[in-house]
């Protein structure tokens, strides 16, 4: 019995190490693993740099606060905004904790300019943003809200993709736009080139900030350091999280030195936010993914194993509909339900996650290898086989009891 609060359903499944792509499991099973922790594992597990970083920092100093300069942390912003669009970040440790803080950015930045009342923010229909009050105001699935009290307010909520709704929704009160450039959770649903560079010419036209989530499709996983990179388009304002630390607790919020005006001393915090352990981690993560080609592998490979899926998915139609994903953010749409697809690949030896829209993600590490792709699709290829065999024996079975009933 576990004194865990019972909040996940979670597979009867314990890890006691990872080597690169690979987990083994405390009985001793070797696991290929397409889940990384939910998106978070981008350099797998045990990788040397990180381990030697993040060992070399805990015999100095873990923790310090934000009262004194961390010139690691300042170190890791002036390299995230040399990579990106940014002038500054603000260290958290959460993804969920990233998008309060770029929600608060967007919201100051009109107070700071005397329109205070500009506080609405357009967010889309799927869309995930975490789990704290406003982050699941700004998601607005009922599932999680339920229960909560009432929603933050503040979110108007519009279909993924559609510019017309957007511009409908935007008023005199509005704030922002906020979008994922690929939906994670909500189903790895691709954010068109046309439609977030629509978005950014609305926010132009209105004076709003465009804010990306890209606390998953951060940090390489789509192919680019970042998924915005790779469509051509700006934010004023992105949170990060999940891959930044290599699996150590890390979020950020970056922005524009002109979005960011409004955030003066007072305005926004966080105790542990940016402390050595975090952005030595943080650090770490950058020298190898910023090192030359690393990218452009993991973009190599993303497209090797998305030719591959496309490849099974068309042998195995009652089991799978499609293909989808950008890089390594790569979503089978499922005919059977997910969580059964999940439970055929466990039984594989392979990890994979659930989305929305009966999609299963697959996530291997950016470091993953060809000839793992090529085990990885081996072990799925299997595993429908296997789903569609118990598919077929059922429907065989049927017609014999109706015949019993007749
Ligand atoms: C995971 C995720 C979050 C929330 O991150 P937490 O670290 O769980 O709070 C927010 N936005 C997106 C797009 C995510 O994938």
């Amino acid at each position: 019995m576990s004194h865990l609060m019972p909040t996940y359903a979670r597979a009867d499944l314990a890890f006691e190490r990872g080597e690169g792509a690979w987990l083994v499991s405390t009985t001793g099973e070797r696991y290929l693993d397409c889940h990384c922790g939910v998106a978070v594992n981008a350099l797998g597990h045990a990788h040397p740099a990180l381990v030697e970083a993040l060992r070399a920092q805990a015999e100095k100093v873990w923790h310090v606060s934000n009262l004194f300069r961390v010139p690691a942390a300042e170190r890791l912003a002036a390299r995230l905004c040399e990579a990106s669009f940014a002038d500054m970040v603000f260290f958290c440790n959460s993804g969920a904790e990233a998008m309060e803080g770029a929600i608060k950015v967007a919201r100051k930045y009109h107070a700071a300019n005397g329109q205070p009342e500009r506080v609405r923010i357009i967010t889309f229909e799927g869309a995930f943003h975490g789990r704290t009050l406003a982050t699941l105001a700004a998601g607005g699935q009922k599932k999680y809200l339920e229960g909560f009290g009432p929603p933050v307010e503040g979110f108007d909520q519009v279909p993924y993709g559609d510019l017309d709704a957007v511009e409908k929704a935007i008023g005199p009160e509005t704030a922002a736009i906020l979008v994922e450039a690929v939906q994670g959770e909500g189903g790895v649903r691709v954010g068109t080139p046309q439609f977030l560079r629509g978005l950014r010419d609305l926010c132009d036209a209105h004076g709003l900030m465009l804010v990306f989530d890209e606390v998953q499709t951060g940090m390489g996983r789509t192919g680019t350091l970042f998924a915005h990179q790779g469509v051509g388009v700006t934010p004023d304002v992105m949170g990060l999280a999940k891959a930044l630390g290599g699996g150590f607790p890390i979020g950020a919020v970056l922005c524009t030195a002109e979005a960011g005006k409004g955030m003066t001393p007072g305005t926004h915090g966080s105790t542990f936010g940016g402390n050595p352990l975090a952005v030595a981690a943080g650090n770490a993560v950058l020298d190898v993914m910023l090192a030359d080609g690393f990218l452009e592998a993991a973009q190599r490979r993303g497209l090797l194993l998305k030719q591959r899926l496309a490849e099974v998915s068309d042998r195995h139609p009652a089991v799978f509909r499609e293909v989808r994903g950008a890089g390594l953010l790569l979503g089978l749409a499922c005919v059977v339900p997910n969580d059964r697809v999940i439970a055929a690949f466990r039984d594989e030896k392979l990890l994979a996650v659930a989305a929305g829209d009966n999609v299963v993600r697959i996530l291997p590490p950016l470091i993953v290898d060809e000839t793992e792709i090529a085990e990885a699709v081996t072990r799925i290829d299997r595993a429908a086989t296997r789903l569609e065999r118990a598919a077929g024996a059922a429907q065989g079975a049927a017609p014999k009891l109706e015949g019993l009933k007749g």
